[in-house]
């Protein structure tokens, strides 16, 4: 059965996916979003002479649905996909950069060779983690036993060291869990290595974009959107989604849409204010069991170049992840960079004048360059609910699509999509939502010409 009249509200990668589906089956459909513009957690804004991204944002080659969307808004142009994982890694004092690097034998040797030569650990270590990461393989992350376990507990267990946690599976976890090992979940864990890249020898090739992030995603979309007839509505908070009779009855501070289904994609407090009460098996509380987790970016403007390559990640410094941006931005003399740090509990309330006076000797001492620079500007930007908080039990907490409702489906990052909080899950669940309202089972698109990887 197909809906005629259908209101998402949100605005992300969730709801525009949602309401891009559901528009160009055919359906009226109108999109509230509370901000200004689209985009949800990926947005841009301007700074002086600079267009900065709320927070860097990368994908792997597997994200595939997340990169049909971008076929689909006409940007996949203005992003970039290694041709092949390569990830340098520097240490704070060692001049040598490691390179992890992916080979071109079939998953799992693909990464046989970088890590035997991976430096930031010993030759013992190297060896035990190629074993665990076999064990990870066999890890079910659907198994609810998975759920409750702790990653780093079942680290130790497998002979992984501080050491060979922090310099490889926080390495790669950090970033894509927005959280530490002792901290995160195994099922969220077990996802992310195996999809990234224990199964698929080319899923974990790094993308990035070579735009601000409003003109990869919410600019386009609006476009999109528009041209498929959707009627959207910025600025529009929704305050409540009632049901009438056969309707349902979306409410703003100065309209009120009727319609026939409703997919709600906005964050789960938010979700959890709009439901009708008993509209999820979950007690009360639900959304803040499930919590949020913060990312800080900082971003460091300089007078001249000091990183050679599109970005760096870090062992034994808290500049997790440091991005050049300067292409991105419109900076056309120095260098921008921004220096990703997720789980960024310790930090998320420092004051700006101590994040610089902590963090600037830490980008000197990764990169020594830095130490001749001036900087130009320095500021931050912090996400305290980038993510819901991926710890052993959230997986349960993840509500799926449908609701007891008729006709309200959830979508979001946040909902049970099998994925981190990634945009990868953000437009997985809208297309899963948007299915659910056409009645359909619509798989989640592909980008053109290549089968999916890893499912
Ligand atoms: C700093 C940062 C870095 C990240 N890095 C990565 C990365 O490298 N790779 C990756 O894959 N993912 C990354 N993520 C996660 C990714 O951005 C999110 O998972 C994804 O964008 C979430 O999309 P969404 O549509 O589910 O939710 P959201 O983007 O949160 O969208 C929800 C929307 O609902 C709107 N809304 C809220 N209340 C209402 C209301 N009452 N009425 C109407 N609208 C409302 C909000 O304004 C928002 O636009 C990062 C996130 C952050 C913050």
């Amino acid at each position: 059965m197909t809906a005629g009249r259908v209101a998402v509200v949100g605005g992300g990668l969730a709801g525009i996916t949602a309401a891009l589906d559901c528009a160009e089956a055919g359906c009226a459909v109108t999109l509230f979003e509370a901000r200004p513009r689209l985009g949800g957690l990926t947005h841009s804004f301007r700074r002086g002479r600079l267009e900065v991204d709320n927070g860097q944002h990368v994908f792997l080659r597997c994200c595939t649905a997340y990169r049909a969307l971008l076929e689909r808004l006409g940007t996949a142009d203005r992003a970039v996909l290694q041709p092949r994982l390569a990830v340098p890694v520097r240490i704070p004092g060692e001049p040598r950069t490691a390179l992890l690097r992916r080979g071109d034998l079939p998953a799992p040797l693909h990464l046989a060779g970088t890590l035997a030569r991976y430096r930031p650990l010993r030759w013992t270590e190297r060896a035990r983690a190629a074993v665990a990461a076999m064990a990870l393989r066999r890890v079910d992350p659907a198994d609810p036993r998975t759920d409750e376990r702790s990653f780093g507990a079942w680290l130790r267990e497998h002979g992984q060291g501080e050491r060979a946690v922090a310099a490889l599976w926080d390495l790669i976890g950090v970033a894509t869990l927005n959280a530490r090992a002792d901290d995160a979940g195994l099922a969220g864990a077990a996802t992310v290595f195996r999809r990234g890249l224990l199964e698929d020898r080319a899923a974990g090739d790094v993308g990035w974009s070579t735009v601000p992030l409003g003109a990869l995603h919410g600019e386009p979309a609006l476009a999109r959107l528009a041209a498929a007839g959707a009627d959207v509505r910025t600025g529009a908070a929704v305050r409540a989604v009632e049901r009438a009779g056969d309707a349902w009855h979306v409410r703003t501070d100065g309209a009120e849409v009727a319609c026939d289904a409703v997919v709600l994609a906005v964050p789960p407090v938010v979700a959890e204010r709009l439901l009708p009460p008993g509209a999820l098996d979950a007690a009360p509380g639900w959304a803040a069991r499930l919590g949020t987790s913060p990312i800080v970016n900082v971003h460091v403007v300089l007078d001249r170049r000091v990183l050679d390559e599109p970005f760096v990640a870090g062992v034994g410094t808290p500049l997790q992840w440091v991005f050049d941006r300067t292409g991105q931005s419109g900076l056309d003399d120095g260098q921008y960079l921004a220096a990703s740090i997720s789980a960024a509990d310790g930090l998320v309330d420092m004051p700006t004048p101590a994040l610089r006076e902590r963090l600037l000797p830490e980008l000197a001492a990764l990169l020594p360059a830095t130490r001749a620079a001036r900087v130009v500007d320095f500021f931050v930007t912090r996400e305290r609910h980038a993510t819901f908080r991926q710890r052993p039990g959230s997986e349960r907490l993840r509500p799926g699509t449908a609701t007891r409702a008729p006709r309200l489906f959830l979508a979001g990052a946040w909902t049970a999509t099998g994925w981190p909080a990634t945009m990868e899950g953000a437009v997985r669940s809208g297309t899963a939502a948007a299915a659910a309202v056409l009645g359909s089972t619509a798989a989640p698109r592909v980008p053109a010409g290549e089968r999916e990887v890893a499912a």
